[in-house]
């Protein structure tokens, strides 16, 4: 596989009208002639609204889907190739007929379609622009595991499909368009790698085809040292080690999908956070170098939405077992943690979970110590 193939994402916001649509094909362009996969994100706004459709059966979503599409469709395309989209824009969303009780499987076949919708459309525009393309289906990339809606990637696996797959379209110059956010299972199943869940296609068809470097195209400058929306005169922070960035992610800035780093692990790939408004600029790079800016402190993020539970009481000081039974009963609730900490006197251990599985975790935490409260 070339070492110089080069991996481009588009976010939605990069995507959300004809002209955006048109400034991405042309920064494609501006990349050729080395091999090049694009992954697309769904046009803005279009995940929310399937999931919508999907938890709440919301009737006229369609509808809209529909319409938004086949407007960006009817601005970007003329003749046969408009009449083919439409027509498939009319097939992905004419009647989603959403069953009562949605299961997790059937949600991210539903939310699939986003993705897939707006592949379809950027292939075509970069077909139209004079430039050799072929959409390839992510399931034929990306084999997951079955747990639906956060599927984890198969690494061996889709290694072995990418290449496969995307090997001979690359080497004669083809430039391959996938669907980002989804996967399958072995037996074919339709997943999805969780919310953002296209940066993790990027770097996912990085690793396997050994890329030179992934270009994640976003609406902010770069990584910034903090959520601009909260901190508004926040600035880019030119570089950061994989594991600085990966650490942001994980706490929770959504410029990167929190699992995003983890397919590239310590190769030489470097990922460039980039504006899509300014091609020109070179953004953030993530890469294996460390560098020591003016501050040791690069960025701060936050994470809204969390629990803080204490196990405590004089009983513990010196009792071994007690961390262990505390987060087996959190493991017991299907309970995720985020962050621990213990006080070095042993009374007290304190960590964050998801507000909403915060009672279900007290629940199973008053379960297992039972008798030591009972006994006070
Ligand atoms: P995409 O759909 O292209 O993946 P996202 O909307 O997921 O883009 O991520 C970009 C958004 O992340 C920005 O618009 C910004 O609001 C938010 N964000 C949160 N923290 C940061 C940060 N530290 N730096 C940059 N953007 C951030
Ligand atoms: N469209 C998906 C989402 O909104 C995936 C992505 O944008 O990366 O979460
Ligand atoms: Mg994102």
């Amino acid at each position: 596989m070339p070492r110089s193939t080069q991996v481009h994402k588009f976010g939605g916001a990069s995507l959300a009208t004809a002209e955006a649509m048109a400034h991405a094909v042309s920064i494609v362009l501006a990349h050729r002639p080395g091999p090049i996969v694009v992954v697309v994100s769904a046009l803005a706004g279009v995940t929310d609204a399937l999931l919508d459709i999907a938890t709440k059966g919301l009737r006229g979503g369609a509808t809209a889907l529909r319409r938004k599409h086949s407007a960006l469709a009817r601005a970007l395309f003329t003749g046969a190739s408009r009449k083919k989209l439409i027509s498939r824009v009319d097939e992905t969303f004419a009647e989603l007929k959403v069953p009562r009780k949605m299961t997790p499987a059937a949600t991210d076949s539903l939310l699939a379609r986003g993705e897939q919708m707006s592949a379809r459309l950027f292939a075509a525009a970069l077909e139209q622009a004079g430039c050799p393309v072929e959409y390839v289906s992510a399931a034929d990339l990306i084999i997951t595991d079955d747990t639906f809606g956060h599927a984890s990637a198969d690494l061996a696996r889709t290694e072995r499909a990418v290449r496969k797959t995307l090997g001979r379209l690359l080497a004669r110059g083809v430039v391959a368009v996938v669907p980002g956010f989804i996967g399958a299972t072995p037996d074919g199943q339709i997943t999805t790698l969780g919310r953002g869940g296209s940066d993790l296609t990027a770097t996912l068809l990085a690793r396997a085809l050994g890329a030179r470097e992934v270009s994640l195209w976003k609406d902010v400058p770069g990584v910034l040292t903090a959520d601009p929306r909260v901190v508004p005169d926040a600035h880019v922070v030119p570089q950061l080690h994989a594991r600085e960035a990966a650490e942001l992610a994980y706490y929770g800035a959504k410029v990167l999908h929190p699992r995003a780093l983890i397919p590239l692990g310590k190769r030489n790939i470097a990922v460039r956070i980039r504006p899509f408004a300014n091609p020109a600029s070179t953004g953030t790079e993530i890469s294996q170098r460390s560098t020591l800016l003016a501050s040791p402190v690069k960025a701060i993020s936050a994470i809204p939405g969390l629990a803080l539970l204490t196990v405590t009481g004089n009983g513990m000081l010196g009792v071994p077992g007690i961390a262990a039974r505390t987060f087996a009963a959190v493991q017991h609730a299907g309970v995720s943690v985020s962050l621990i900490s213990q006080a070095s006197s042993e009374h007290s251990i304190c960590f964050t979970v998801p507000s909403g599985s915060a009672e279900r975790a007290r629940k199973s935490l008053r379960e297992t110590f039972r008798g030591e409260i009972a006994r006070q």
